[in-house]
């Protein structure tokens, strides 16, 4: 049995050799190995990882992207090269202990109905609003999405080898990768940890990136929200057919004179703001088939060290030429 670690790196100089020691360490007797992604990094990553692979080349690979393409595009650049019959999604922060991959990998081993184990964060390090407005939006996305997205689960899975095949077959630009990992089905179990504080560094996450990444959830795995337009649409329809009843009848029957002006102001703001906004949200999703239709490719590869083995199965790859 061969386990396979994922690993994004984005400017973790200092996390680097501190985790591969971690992992060594946690992995001793076990067949492993260890794929790094550098997600086009601007400080000593590279080197530091280039350092690990120089010592450890029959375990470790590194992907090394020619600019920052994102955690997405390098979770799938890692899982296209794995070659275990498990691989685990793991951040080089040391928040998620490696530890818990073998606990994964074990409760696979044991139970052959399930093919993906999620870990998900028992207590959560955020603070109140951040975690009230994710809460939100998993209620949201699970209303309005078909598959489901489990609350604090996060990338760090573990999966087995045909799940993996499913998820790299997934050709779409725009990856939002817990819902991959729900649309391509399998039994998932979550398997509840503790996070660590981040090793070094700080989080890549601001509140806007979060919520561009939210939004990101929602175009990529549900249409609803082009449906706004139709339902708005009856809805004010509606309601103009009956103010239209109740002007009429106050005029006719009361000779009340409806104020014109403010009424017509403010339904030109109104609509013209729904107008805006629907055109908006088809935008988004236009430009995203525009994205899509140029099909090109997730991440660009500027180096590669592995061994011969696997440097010979990069032909397979379809998403990527160095
Ligand atoms: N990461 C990456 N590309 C990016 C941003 C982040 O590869 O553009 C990596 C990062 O190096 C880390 C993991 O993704 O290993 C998680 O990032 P981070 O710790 O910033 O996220 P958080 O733990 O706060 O969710
Ligand atoms: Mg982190």
């Amino acid at each position: 049995m061969k386990i396979s670690l994922v690993v994004p790196c984005y400017n973790e100089v200092q996390n680097i050799i501190p985790f591969w020691e971690l992992v060594k360490e946690t992995f001793a007797g076990q067949n492993y190995e260890v794929i790094f992604i550098n997600d086009g990094s601007k400080d000593g990553t590279l080197s530091k990882l280039k350092e690990v692979y120089n010592y450890n080349k029959d375990c470790v690979t590194v992907v090394s992207f020619s600019r920052n393409f994102g955690k997405e595009a390098a979770i799938l650049a890692g899982l296209e090269r794995v070659s275990g019959d498990y691989a685990s999604i793991i951040d080089s922060d040391l928040q998620q202990p490696p530890g818990i991959v073998l606990e994964m990998v074990g409760f696979l081993e044991k139970n052959n109905e399930f093919d993906i184990v999620a870990a998900y964060q028992k207590e959560r390090s955020e603070g109140k609003i951040i975690s009230g407005i994710k809460n939100c939006f998993y209620k949201l996305i699970n209303k309005v999405c078909e598959i489901e997205f489990y609350p604090g689960a996060s990338d760090f899975r573990t999966f087995r080898k045909n799940v993996i095949e499913a998820i790299i077959s997934m050709k779409e630009y725009f990856r939002f990768s817990k819902g991959i990992f729900s649309w391509v089905g399998f039994e998932t179990y979550y398997m509840p940890y503790i996070a660590n504080k981040r090793y070094s560094g700080e989080s890549k996450w601001s509140f806007f990136k979060l919520l561009k990444y939210a939004l990101e959830g929602f175009l990529s795995f549900t249409t609803f929200p082009l449906k706004i337009a139709t339902y708005l649409g009856f809805g004010i329809s509606f309601a103009a057919l009956v103010y239209m009843v109740v002007v009429f009848i106050q005029k006719i029957f009361f000779a009340i004179d409806v104020p014109g002006y403010p009424t017509i102001v403010v339904l030109v703001l109104l609509l013209g703001g729904i107008q805006l906004l629907i055109l908006g949200i088809m935008g988004e999703y236009i430009a995203r088939t525009y994205i899509q239709g140029k099909n090109r490719p997730v991440y660009i590869v500027k180096e590669y060290l592995a061994k011969e083995s696997c440097i010979i199965s990069e032909e397979n790859l379809t998403n990527n030429k160095i």
